[in-house]
């Protein structure tokens, strides 16, 4: 069997650093803008950026109604802040006036956009991650929460008592950016998810 193809989602926003760091995890990873492009993955990075912007483009280029579509065939997804807030299946504080976040689906949550944002613009610090030793630092900006959880969705951390990293089957979804430090724990629980070692 070929090793999967991990694509991350190159319209805003991290893309390099995430196609680095999935390198870095034994991943070779390529960019996705296309619908042509998407069918070929296996998997999908959805980088931070700017999630009301990132979901016009989605449904412009056509990849909205194909992602949803994939992720509820049981598609390996992982977002990180603004990518967090479109693999949610409900949004909070989306936006308004057509200009509002659309959600992809992915993880039965219910995601607050910016929700620390209100409080602390931006972040950082070390958080208690399920299933790894060590904490991860973990840089939070203009961050979302998650507000709730589905039955299925399993909690994997927790800053300033809100959940702020998730796992439902192979879509994980963080609030924070890990691409922003040189700790690829998250990028490699990714790949071992797609790969189906984790
Ligand atoms: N606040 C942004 C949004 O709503 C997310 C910020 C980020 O990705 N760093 O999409």
């Amino acid at each position: 069997m070929s090793p999967s193809r991990i694509g991350v989602l190159a319209l805003q926003g991290d893309t390099r650093e995430h196609l680095a760091a999935l390198r870095d995890a034994g991943a070779d990873p390529v960019p996705v803008r296309r619908r042509d492009e998407l069918d070929t993955v296996d998997a999908l990075v959805i980088p931070g950026g700017e999630s009301t912007t990132m979901s016009h483009l989605l449904r412009d280029l056509d990849l909205l109604e194909p992602l949803r579509t994939r992720l509820t065939d049981g598609f390996p997804a992982y977002g990180a802040c603004a990518g967090m807030i479109l693999l949610a299946s409900e949004i909070l504080d989306a936006g308004a006036g057509g200009r509002e976040a659309l959600p992809l689906g992915g993880i039965d949550m219910t995601v607050r956009r910016n929700a620390f944002g209100r409080q602390v613009d931006s972040f950082e610090g070390d958080i208690a991650f399920g299933g790894f030793d060590e904490p991860v630092h973990a840089v939070f900006i203009r961050a979302p929460w998650v507000e709730r959880c589905g039955p299925e969705v399993q909690v994997l951390a927790r800053a300033a008592d809100h959940v702020v990293a998730v796992r439902q089957g192979p879509v994980l979804a963080t609030a924070f950016h890990p691409e922003m430090t040189r700790d690829r724990r998250i990028h490699r629980l990714f790949v071992d998810i797609v790969n189906g070692r984790a």
